[in-house]
């Protein structure tokens, strides 16, 4: 079996824009990899936060990821501070990664951008981290969506180096790039994020799912009730791509194009899908949020297992180095 690894921010609760971009994708992977799935919190310090809210973050993201369907008995689930060895490993990077290299990678920019007062090197040198995140594992797959694609190319780039300078280690990581649909936000404007609050948290009550459905944006086109719509213009017909069967889909096609349906039924009829989808999840959510022990035990074992691996190759590295050891 090849192994993958993916990591994944302590953001708190997952929502349907994480679920659907990434988590049921990865819950796929189970059946054909070796997962390391990664609650990645040193990448989420480079970013200001408030400390008490660090280890709820991390609790919160292990439950949603075990409810979604993360399964511990195949796959190795951890959190990224229980394994020194990812920043260990990270330093080492350091010692190849080029700094042009990093300046240019875009989400450095981005990220600099929005936090002016704040532009640490933790956040330039995170693509080295996530290299040293991903070749710990030696992992010769990673789930990529578009937006990671320049750094998982650098990772390769980085792996590659090191092996030259010090002799073969590494695996360079493929991408494994996922068909997701594109899907913007409710508003209609952007991708999903918890911080536009547009989006759907996946453990939303069913009236909340209705609430916010209700507000989400239609074919910009449509200007009055009474028009007609292009269903593969709405991003709420994108969501019934992922949530509803071929008859619902063809029933909104038919209703949208000839004035048959009018969107709130096929809002409406989304959200039926959408709360039936997600009633399983809710179960085991509540379920785990109601034995905590449980998702501790699950992250130590799995911080156990990754630490073994992590050892490993950081002692063959420190060899290939000529280190003290
Ligand atoms: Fe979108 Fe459905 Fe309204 Fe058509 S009927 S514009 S698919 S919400």
């Amino acid at each position: 079996m090849k192994t993958v690894f993916s990591g994944i921010q302590p953001s708190g609760e997952l929502h349907l824009g994480n679920y659907l971009g990434a988590v049921r994708n990865w819950v796929q992977l189970q059946d054909e990899y070796r997962c390391f799935f990664c609650i990645v919190d040193y990448h989420a310090i480079t970013q200001p936060y408030e400390r008490k809210d660090m280890k709820p973050r991390v609790f919160d993201m292990a439950v949603d990821l075990l409810a979604c369907g993360i399964d511990p008995e195949r796959s190795i689930l951890f959190v990224q501070s229980s394994v020194p060895e990812h920043t260990e490993l990270c330093w080492v990077l350091n010692a190849v990664a080029q700094f042009g290299d990093l300046a240019r990678m875009t989400q450095f920019k981005d990220k600099s951008q929005r936090q002016e007062d704040n532009i640490n090197v933790g956040l330039f040198d995170y693509p080295v981290l996530q290299t040293a995140d991903i070749v710990l594992y030696r992992a010769q797959a990673v789930p990529v969506g578009a937006d990671q694609v320049q750094h998982l190319e650098l990772a390769r780039r980085i792996a590659r180096a090191f092996n030259r300078r010090w002799g073969k280690v590494f695996p360079e990581p493929e991408p494994l790039l996922s068909s997701v649909p594109k899907l913007l936000g409710l508003d209609g404007k952007a991708k999903m994020s918890k911080s536009m609050g547009n989006t759907i948290p996946l453990g939303a009550e069913d009236k909340k799912i209705r609430k916010l459905l209700a507000r989400a944006a239609t074919d910009p086109k449509r200007e009055r009730r009474e028009d007609v719509g292009n269903p593969d213009d709405c991003n709420v017909f994108s969501l019934h791509k992922f949530f509803s069967d071929e008859g619902k889909q063809q029933w909104v096609r038919e209703g949208c194009t000839t004035a048959g349906i009018g969107c709130v039924d096929c809002k409406g009829a989304l959200a039926d899908n959408i709360i039936d989808h997600l009633g399983p999840i809710r179960e085991r959510r509540e379920h785990l949020r109601a034995n905590p022990d449980e998702v501790h035990e699950i992250l130590r074992a799995g911080g156990e297992r990754a630490r073994q691996v992590a050892a490993r190759t950081m002692e063959q590295v420190r060899g290939k180095l000529g280190l003290w050891q």
